[in-house]
C-alpha cells in the first residue's frame, strides 16, 4: 500500500486537479490518496468562523457567496458529462447551505471546528467525482469513520488502524481509496482537526497504521530544500535526509511539512518522499534511515518565539530549581522549545504565549522575570554534534554582525538552534546560506 498526500495548491485549480488524478493514474497498486482543501479554502472558512465569532453573520455571509462562486466555477470547468456536473452541483449547493446553516446558529468551538473541515470535504468529492468521469475506479472514505485524537489532541493509532482496516475491507477490486488529510473526530467524537496544515499529519498516520511501503506527500515544491525558498535565493532541493532531521527542520519551521508529521513514519519506518506535483520528474526528497550523514543538511527559522529569563540567587548551589520552574510550565500546559542555564538564571522559549501572564505570574516566585517578544529560533540540522572540527566556528563566523540571544548545541547529534530577533531572520538566513552552502544549485556539497 502507498499514501500519497496532495496539498491545497495541488488540488486547487481545474488544471491541477488534473494533474493529480494523472499522477495519481501512473502509479501502480493499492493506495490511499489523502488530499487537502484547494488552496486559500481553509483560510477562507477560517475568516467565516472569526467573523461569525464576532457576530458579523452579514460580512461571513459575503464569504460564504465568494467561497460558493469558486466552487461553481471550478464544478463548471472540470466535469465533462451531465451527470458528474450535476452530482457536483448537488454536492456544492449541500455544503454550502451547511456553512450557511451554521452562520444562523449560536457560535461555538464546536461551530468552529465544523466550518474548518468543509474544505477538505468538498476537495475530496469533486477529486472522487472527477475519477469517476474518467471511468477510473475509487471508493471515498471519510477520515471522520477512522481518524481519532484524544483527549491532549494525539492521534490513537490503534483505534485508526483498527477502524480503517475494517473500512479498507468494505470495498472490493477498488485500488485508489480516496479520504480528507486534516480532519478528524476527537474524545467526545465531535469533528475536530489536526491543526493548520495538518494533511501531511494524517497521511503519515494512515501511512503508519497500514505500514505503507512508503509516504509521498506531493506539493508544489521539489521536495525539501536546504534553506527557506520563501526568504533565500539559490536554495536547492535535497536528495535525502533522516527523519531526525527531517523532524527537528519541520517542527522549526520548514513550511513544507506539519510540524509532528514525520513521528509515526519515523516510529514504524516508512520512508517519506516529498515530491512536486508540477514536475513529477525530479527526484523530490527521500526522508529515510539510512541518509547519508551530511554536515550540515538544512536551515529552518520558527516565528512567533518569546524568550523568559528567570533570574535568581537562590538558584545558586541549590537542587530541584528547574523542577519548580518546569512545573510552573506544565501547570498552564505550555512546552517548552528551547532552555539554556547559568549558575544564576534560566532562559527558555516558548511559542505558544495564550497563558504567558498567568506564567509569569507564578514564575515571580522564584526571581526577577524578563521577557522578550518577536524572536526566531533558527535551526540547524545536520551531523552536526559528531565533534567535526570547524562547523560551529563556520556558523558563527557567518553570522559575525548578528547579536544572538540563545544558543542550544548538544541536545541532539543533528541540531543546533539558536535565538535571534524576527526582524533579523531574513538576514541570518541568507548570511548562512552564502556561509555554509556552495552555491551552485544541484550541488550539495558545504564550504565547512
Ligand atoms: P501544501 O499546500 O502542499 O501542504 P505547503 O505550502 O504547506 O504546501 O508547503 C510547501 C511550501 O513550503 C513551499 O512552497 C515552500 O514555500 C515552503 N517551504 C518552507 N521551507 C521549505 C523548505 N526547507 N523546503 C521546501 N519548501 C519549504
Ligand atoms: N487545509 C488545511 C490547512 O490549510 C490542512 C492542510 O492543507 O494540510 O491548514
Ligand atoms: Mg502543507
Amino acid at each position: 500500500m502507498l499514501v500519497l498526500k496532495f496539498g491545497g495548491t495541488s488540488v486547487g485549480s481545474v488544471e491541477n486537479i488534473r494533474k493529480v488524478a494523472t499522477i495519481v493514474e501512473g502509479i501502480s497498486g493499492p493506495k490511499i490518496v489523502v488530499l487537502s482543501a484547494m488552496s486559500g479554502v481553509t483560510n477562507g472558512l477560517q475568516k467565516i468562523s472569526n467573523l461569525l465569532r464576532v457576530e458579523n453573520v452579514q460580512e461571513a455571509k459575503a464569504e460564504i457567496e465568494l467561497l460558493h462562486h469558486k466552487y461553481k466555477e471550478v464544478v463548471q470547468e472540470l466535469y465533462e458529462d451531465n451527470d458528474s456536473f450535476y452530482k457536483a452541483n448537488v454536492m456544492i449547493s449541500y455544503n454550502i447551505n451547511l456553512l450557511l446553516d451554521y452562520a444562523k446558529s449560536d457560535f461555538t468551538e464546536n461551530i468552529d471546528k465544523l466550518i474548518l473541515a468543509q474544505g477538505e470535504l468538498v476537495s475530496t468529492n469533486l477529486f472522487q467525482l472527477y475519477l469517476e468521469e474518467q471511468n477510473l475506479s475509487s471508493a471515498l472514505i471519510s477520515a471522520l469513520d477512522f481518524m481519532q485524537i484524544d483527549a491532549h489532541g494525539e492521534p490513537q493509532l490503534d483505534v485508526i488502524g483498527e477502524r480503517l482496516s475494517k473500512v479498507l475491507k468494505t470495498h472490493n477490486k477498488v485500488d485508489i481509496f480516496i479520504t480528507q488529510g486534516f480532519i478528524c473526530r476527537n474524545k467526545n467524537n465531535e469533528v475536530d482537526n489536526l491543526k493548520r496544515g495538518g494533511s501531511d499529519y494524517t497521511a503519515s498516520i494512515i501511512g503508519a497504521v497500514v505500514q505503507a511501503n512508503q509516504i509521498q506527500i506531493w506539493t508544489d515544491i521539489d521536495g525539501m530544500h536546504n534553506n527557506d525558498p520563501r526568504f533565500v535565493e539559490n536554495t536547492f532541493s535535497i536528495e535525502e535526509i533522516s527523519f531526525d532531521e527531517a523532524a527537528e527542520l519541520a517542527y522549526f519551521g520548514a513550511k513544507i511539512l506539519h510540524p509532528q508529521s514525520i513521528i509515526p513514519a519515523k516510529e514504524k519506518n516508512i520512508p517519506v518522499l516529498l515530491k512536486n506535483t508540477f514536475k513529477p520528474e525530479a527526484k523530490g526528497t527521500l526522508i529515510h534511515t539510512n541518509a547519508k550523514p551530511q554536515n550540515i543538511r538544512a536551515i529552518a527559522a520558527k516565528d512567533n518565539i518569546t524568550a523568559i529569563k528567570i533570574k535568581s540567587y537562590r538558584m545558586l548551589m541549590a537542587y530541584g530549581f528547574l523542577k519548580k520552574i518546569f512545573e510552573v510550565f506544565e501547570q498552564h500546559k505550555t512546552s517548552i522549545d528551547m532552555i539554556t542555564t547559568s549558575e544564576v538564571a534560566v532562559s527558555l522559549t516558548i511559542d505558544n504565549t495564550t497563558r504567558l501572564d498567568a506564567i509569569v505570574q507564578d514564575l515571580e516566585g522564584f526571581g526577577s522575570i524578563e521577557v522578550d517578544a518577536d524572536l526566531s529560533i533558527i535551526c540547524i540540522a545536520g551531523d552536526i554534534a559528531q565533534n567535526r572540527k570547524g562547523i560551529t566556528a563556520s556558523i558563527f563566523k557567518s553570522l559575525e554582525d548578528i547579536p544572538i540571544r540563545m544558543i542550544s548545541y548538544g541536545g541532539s547529534n543533528y541540531n543546533l538552534s539558536f535565538l535571534v530577533k524576527t526582524s533579523d531572520k531574513i538576514a541570518v538566513l541568507n548570511l548562512l546560506n552564502n556561509g555554509l552552502f556552495a552555491r551552485k544549485p544541484n550541488e550539495q556539497s558545504i564550504q565547512v
